[in-house]
């Protein structure tokens, strides 16, 4: 027979750390996310997924590391937020993988003088991270609802330098043109004319151009002073379609 003190013995060697496991896990996964573990969540993506996969503009990382993505994500996929995904927004948009805004902004080539069009504003975060390096950003988005959302969220993060627009982006935004780097962040069928129009020499576009099958090729064009383009292709993307005149 086991007397009392040999029981409890046994009790706290075999259950015990279950006790403790079980505890912690339940304690730490209900408990609300806070700012620090987004922050360090946010770093580890940049160091294992941004840089890993070989960006290596410091001004870029740092960008990356200092805009607060879960901000800019759907409430429901807060614990995703620095997961390498693209993930859902409003509107049956999509807020691009965190990797391929580093990529596009790498390959923008950005100056801090600089001032940049983006088209498909979405949910923000791609203006925000230009907002970081750059002087100025434009920002035109197709869809209303998300266009005054963004506007709202720029004031609120304190991004006094994005301007953002209503409307079809294919036009772009003359009275601000000419612009360093344009940046298209929706599936264009054709490279938009009056786009490159408002492009300086040596300006930069970023762009993904549909292939035949439903991924399209990352594009940039840069520029040349008699009005040619020098086109490099980065890699294969999957964005939403642009819509609107591009189309017809
Ligand atoms: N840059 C975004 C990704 C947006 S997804 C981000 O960081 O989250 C593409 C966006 O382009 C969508 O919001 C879509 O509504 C918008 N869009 C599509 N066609 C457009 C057009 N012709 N002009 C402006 N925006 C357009």
């Amino acid at each position: 027979m086991m007397n009392g003190s040999r029981k409890t013995g046994l009790f706290f060697k075999a259950f015990f750390p279950t006790l403790i496991t079980v505890f912690c896990s339940t304690f730490f996964m209900s408990r609300p996310l806070l700012s620090a573990d987004f922050q360090s969540a946010r770093k580890e993506m940049v160091e294992n997924q941004i840089k890993r996969r070989g960006i290596h503009d410091k001004v870029v990382l740092q960008a990356l590391l200092k805009v607060p993505r879960h901000l800019f994500v759907e409430t429901e996929y807060l614990s995703r937020a620095y997961s390498d995904f693209a993930l859902p927004i409003k509107e049956n948009q999509t807020i691009s993988q965190p990797y391929i805004v580093a990529l596009m902004t790498q390959s923008a080539m950005l100056k801090a003088d600089d001032r940049v069009l983006e088209i498909g504003t979405g949910s923000a975060y791609q203006a925000a991270v230009l907002a970081e390096i750059v002087k100025e950003v434009y920002s035109i988005e197709i869809v209303e609802s998300l266009a005054r959302t963004a506007e709202i969220k720029f004031k609120e993060l304190g991004y006094n330098n994005v301007t953002v627009r209503h409307g079809d982006g294919y036009r772009g935004w003359q009275e601000k043109s000419p612009f360093d780097a344009i940046l298209i962040t929706a599936a264009t069928p054709k490279i938009p004319r009056p786009l490159l129009d408002q492009l300086k020499v040596g300006g930069r576009m970023v762009l993904p151009l549909e292939n035949t099958g439903a991924s399209q090729k990352l594009m940039v064009l840069t520029r040349q002073e008699d009005g040619s383009l020098i086109e490099k292709l980065i890699t294969g993307v999957v964005f939403v379609p642009m819509t609107g005149e591009i189309r017809q």
